[in-house]
């Protein structure tokens, strides 16, 4: 899909540098685009601004197209990908730079320049002192071309300057912020090519965005200074000017702009610890955006339904992690039963709790189809060519199953479901101290090991008989027999029906577990 059969395509861009992680800010306006895009049948680029080589990291990049991937932010053109208006990284198009600088120069839109940095420093200071605006002050403006040649040929080095004109203005009007003006005094010959040949930042933007023809920029506000110069470039160029959006600024809880110092800010955070993409695109969207000032959850497709560029706040958004918990376990809720399987199988798996240390035969195996309200158990890792997956995933359904709504967080995952898998779980030592360690309680748990040995079949119902059968022979209240066993299976003393427990631990596991336990008690 390459959206250009019309002059009026609408094509949008995420043009990061890759400097650093993909943070909340850059996350933000990559989905305010790709949302645009989604909505209008519009294709959404990914291009990457590489101009500042000593910056630029290619594990950057990777981390970049890592978080836009988690997000389910595709992509139409951009690397990996290709499409007609490649390559999609600015180190790979030094051509085009060099293409309409020559046009530039040719047309006497730009000069080269031949400060030397000492002087330029010294004009800075100078100015300031003297309380003017701090710009270039022409002086080679008026050189020859052929002067200028000969300068190039002698290997003096150079910048390429932007011949502004004199009078007067560069307008544009910004979809989100209206209409702006800025008098061409107070802008100065700016650099479009820098001494190493590379060209600056909106020198490239502009080349790429024209090049790409890209309809829409939308982009964060700290660009909105750049775009006088930009628009510049454009008219000087003879491209069609895109529509601007400029996105409002996402603040900190203590009102300064969002950054490291705020904490989590990086989306790989977010995926470390296992939030709903779809729950962290949710809250990202409501960061400068409101459908009605009432509505908060909206499914992705809710959000390409309802969002549009011109209910973008101007005012900034404020950053909130308790929201953002909010808006995730609101997610979690929802989640089909299949699908929060699947999601928790996942965690299971790259966490390695899966495959576990012990193997779990059910008595009476569940048949996922047949389970109400579950569709095909794939993608996200569970479709599993290993032996017994499909086994694995029904005790997997019975155990989410059995912790119900406890299980609000995929985070906690490993903290509620690891002793399913592992031995190594985490204990509780005043869960012991207050549950196991008493001198009754050894005789108690290995009769129920061997009482639960015996069973003909381990189902829920039967070993439920078993422990109340065995608390009346000895004359106990059957929460006598529960509570150690739960500590002695489980590890705590919080855990869904302890009969459900017991038969997703399996019969031999169970006896190992309540013995091993009797024999700590007795020490
Ligand atoms: N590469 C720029 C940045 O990371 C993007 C500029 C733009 O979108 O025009 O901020």
């Amino acid at each position: 899909m390459t959206g250009d059969s019309g002059g009026n395509a609408i094509r949008v861009r995420f043009a990061p540098s890759p400097t650093g992680h993909l943070h909340v800010g850059g996350a933000r306006t990559a989905l305010y685009n790709w949302l645009y895009a989604r909505k209008t049948g519009g294709v959404f680029v990914l291009r990457i601004e590489d101009t500042d080589a000593q910056r630029s990291t290619s594990e950057s990049y990777e981390g970049i197209l890592r978080g836009m991937r988690w997000l389910g932010l595709d992509w139409d053109e951009g690397p990996d990908v290709g499409g007609d208006y490649g390559p999609y990284v600015q180190s790979a198009r030094g051509v085009f730079y060099h293409t309409d600088a020559a046009r530039l120069i040719e047309e006497g839109k730009a000069y080269h320049c031949f400060c030397a940095p000492e002087r330029l420093e010294e004009l800075k200071v100078e100015q300031k002192e003297k309380k003017l605006p701090i710009k270039y002050d022409g002086l080679c403006r008026g050189m020859s071309v052929e002067e200028a040649d000969e300068k190039i040929e002698a290997g003096e080095s150079h910048v390429l300057r932007f011949r502004m004109p004199e009078e007067g203005e560069a307008r544009f009007r910004d979809i989100i912020r209206g209409d702006f003006k800025v008098a061409n005094s107070e802008l100065d010959d700016f650099v479009l090519i820098k001494s190493d040949g590379l060209p600056t930042y909106n020198f490239a933007v502009v080349v790429d965005d024209a090049r790409m023809k890209i309809s829409h920029v939308i982009r964060g506000d700290d660009h909105i200074s750049n775009t006088p110069r930009q628009v510049h470039i454009y008219l000087a160029l003879g491209y069609r000017v895109p529509k601007f959006a400029h996105l409002p600024m996402i603040l900190g809880g203590d009102g300064t702009r969002l950054s490291k110092r705020h904490g989590a800010v990086s989306i790989d955070w977010y995926s470390g610890q296992r939030y709903l993409p779809d729950a962290m695109v949710n809250y990202l969207a409501l960061l400068g955006w409101s459908f009605d000032d009432r509505q908060e959850l909206f499914s992705r497709k809710a959000l390409i339904d309802k969002f549009s560029l011109k209910k973008v706040s101007k005012n900034p958004g404020m950053f909130d992690n308790d929201k953002m918990e909010y808006i995730n376990a609101e997610h979690f809720k929802k989640l089909s039963p299949t699908r929060k399987v699947m999601h928790v199988y996942h965690v299971l798996k790259c966490e390695g709790y899966i495959p576990g240390d012990f193997h779990v035969d059910l008595e009476k195996p569940v048949d996922l189809k047949l389970v109400p309200g579950t569709e095909p158990l794939t993608g996200n890792g569970a479709e599993d060519d290993e032996r017994g997956a499909g086994d694995e995933l029904g005790r997997l359904y019975l155990i989410v199953s059995a912790l119900g709504n406890r299980l609000k967080l995929l985070k906690d995952v490993p903290g509620h479901i690891g002793y399913f898998y592992r031995d190594d779980y985490d204990v509780d030592d005043n869960a012991v101290k207050n549950h196991l360690m008493r001198k009754e309680v050894p005789e108690r748990l290995e009769r129920l090991a061997g009482s639960l040995e015996d069973l003909s079949y381990f189902d829920r119902e039967r070993v439920e008989e078993t422990v109340r059968t065995l608390a009346d022979d000895m004359k106990i209240e059957a929460g006598e027999l529960i509570h150690p066993s739960r500590v002695a299976l489980t590890g705590g003393t919080v855990s869904p029906d302890i009969f459900q427990v017991i038969v997703l631990l399996g019969r031999e596991k169970t006896a190992e577990r309540l013995r091993k336990a009797a024999g700590m008690a007795r020490r």
